[in-house]
Order: C-alpha cells, then structure tokens, then sequence
C-alpha cells in the first residue's frame, strides 16, 4: 500500500488540525473546507477505500462509523443536520487512497451533490 498524506498525519511527520482522536479514529479539519466546518475522519488501521470495507469485520466497521457519528455530534451539527461524504475511486473523486469520511456542516447543502 502506498503512503498517503493521511498516512503521515497519523504519525505525525505532517501537521494537521485535530478535533478528536482516540485509540481508533483521527479526526482533524480539511486542509480546503467545502463548509464552515468540514472534518476528515479516518481510521487509524489503514483502509484504502470503501471498496475494501467489506473484508474488515463488522466490529472494525461499526467502530469506524460509529466513531464518524460521534465526532459529528461532537461538533454541535446534530439539531441542523450535516452531510457525511464518502468518495471512491476515480469516479466518486477520490484523491487520498487512505479511507475517509468527511463530514460538512453549517450550511444547506444540495441535492443532487453533482
Ligand atoms: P477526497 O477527495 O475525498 O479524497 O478528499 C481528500 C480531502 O483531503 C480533500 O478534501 C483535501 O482538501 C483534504 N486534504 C488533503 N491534504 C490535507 C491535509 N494535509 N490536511 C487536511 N486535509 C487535507
């Protein structure tokens, strides 16, 4: 698996602007917000994209998004609502081979997302 930015984050050699991180998950804010907040999760055992969710346990997963849940309500987004974005491979945009999920909040979003 190749080296990714998020791979560096993780352990520490590139700074990043952490809002949470336990045992599991990392989250920090996007270097290029699309939102007023706008936080990348990532789980601290390396996953390529969600193509590869479906080789990991349904504990890793559950873990994994339950920690994307809690990191949401951490950030007060729970009454307004936000948007979970999870993008895979060339077509979804996906641009860090390391699984993400990012979370947008405190503005209206749109659908479809184009
Ligand atoms: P994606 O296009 O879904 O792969 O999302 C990758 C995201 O990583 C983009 O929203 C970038 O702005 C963000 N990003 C890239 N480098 C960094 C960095 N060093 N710190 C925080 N976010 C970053």
């Amino acid at each position: 698996m190749e080296e990714t930015i998020f791979d560096n984050i993780l352990k520490g050699d590139i700074p990043a602007d952490v809002v949470y991180e336990d045992e599991n998950i990392l989250a920090f804010k996007d270097i290029n917000p699309q939102a007023p907040i706008h936080v990348l999760v990532i789980p601290k055992k390396k996953v390529t994209s969600f193509n590869d969710l479906k080789d990991l346990s349904p504990e890793e997963v559950g873990v994994f998004l339950k920690g994307v849940s809690q990191v949401a309500v951490s950030l007060g987004l729970a009454d307004d609502g936000y948007r979970i974005v999870m993008n895979c491979g060339s077509n979804g945009q996906q641009t860090v081979e390391y699984i993400h999920a990012h979370i947008l909040g405190e503005r209206q979003m749109k659908w479809p997302p184009g």
